[in-house]
């Protein structure tokens, strides 16, 4: 029998990057939020001193159990869909923060062609181009729409990088919040050799901070140390942005948002237009 406990105006499922930050948006202007997470809570301190590669990069340790629970998949609608039991590029997340903690940061905005493949394809060489049954699509906004929200983001994160940059990518209304990272003398050695055969070598925008910054939120961060343990890893500096250092401490702060870890939804109330609500299990209880 499931017990139905008090209702709440928002509910949101998994606090990974999408979660966090709408729980935070939403609690700073004052909505009531309950986030559940199926997986465990996170803290920087659960990374001091701890590189261990055994325990995260090879037995994925900060990932989904897919021996317990996983996805199921399938090529065609036509198969059966089956488990996946073993981890390939996909690497699902569970606990706070979800993949944002174990992400490399790497943090490249769309290109402003992304958003209009369909009709940029079509403008450059013709309908026939496309061959039939392709499912191209323009996404219906555009890069100069989406921009405030990178914009935003950037901000909110720290992100660090070149305004010397891929002479493709849209225009900025503000500089990139943080320098660069540091160069190594194989970048240099690879700046030069790409420069002089006439390419435009850049430094990537990345979410590991290049230096001490404070965000538009009030959150300050310490700058990266060059671990070099960043995917698959947390960052025990904070130095990676991720959700648990940058926007799940101001949902928190603002009174308005309760989490709840170890519990994992098993269904969408809904009538069909509208959901109502959610069933979940707390997963060390039952
Ligand atoms: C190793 C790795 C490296 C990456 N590197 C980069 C990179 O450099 N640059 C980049 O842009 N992207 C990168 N990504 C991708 C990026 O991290 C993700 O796209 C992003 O973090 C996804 O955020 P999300 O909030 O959509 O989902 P998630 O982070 O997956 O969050 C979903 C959350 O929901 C929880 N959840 C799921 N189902 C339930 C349920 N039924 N009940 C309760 N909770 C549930 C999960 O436990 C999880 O915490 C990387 C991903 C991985 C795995
Ligand atoms: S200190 Fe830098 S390299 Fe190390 S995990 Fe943190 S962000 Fe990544």
């Amino acid at each position: 029998m499931a017990t139905k406990v008090p209702k709440v105006p928002v509910v949101i499922v998994g606090m990974g990057w999408v979660g966090g930050i709408i729980a935070a948006e939403l609690t700073k202007q004052g909505t009531k939020v309950v986030g559940l997470e199926r997986g465990k809570p996170r803290s920087t301190q659960d990374y001091y001193m701890v590189h261990d590669e055994l325990r995260y990069a090879l037995r994925y340790d900060l990932m989904q159990n897919l021996s317990r629970e996983t996805v199921t998949f399938r090529n065609n609608e036509k198969i059966t869909a089956v488990p996946m039991r073993e981890y390939g590029s996909f690497l699902l997340s569970e606990g706070l923060g979800g993949a944002g903690v174990h992400w490399n940061g790497q943090t490249f905005r769309f290109l402003p062609y992304d958003f209009e493949i369909y009709s940029k394809t079509v403008e450059r060489y013709g309908k026939k181009k496309i061959p039939d049954g392709m499912t191209l699509q323009d996404w219906g906004i555009t890069y100069d729409q989406l921009e405030p929200y990178f914009d935003k983001f950037e901000k909110l994160a720290g992100i660090s990088g070149d305004q010397e940059q891929n002479p493709l990518v849209g225009k900025r209304s503000s500089p990139f919040p943080t320098k660069p990272m540091v160069k190594t003398p194989v970048i240099k050695l690879f700046e030069d050799a790409t420069k002089k055969l006439g390419y435009h070598p850049y430094m990537m925008p990345s979410a590991n901070l290049s230096e001490q910054y404070t965000n538009p939120d009030g959150i300050t961060r310490a700058a990266c140390q060059y671990c070099g343990f960043c995917e698959r890893f947390g960052c025990e500096y904070g130095a990676k942005a991720d959700p648990v250092v940058t926007i799940l401490p101001i949902a928190q702060k603002s009174g308005n948002f309760e989490l709840r870890s170890y519990s994992n939804v098993i269904q969408i109330l809904h009538d069909g237009k509208k959901a109502s609500g959610v069933v979940y299990v707390n997963t060390v209880t039952g």
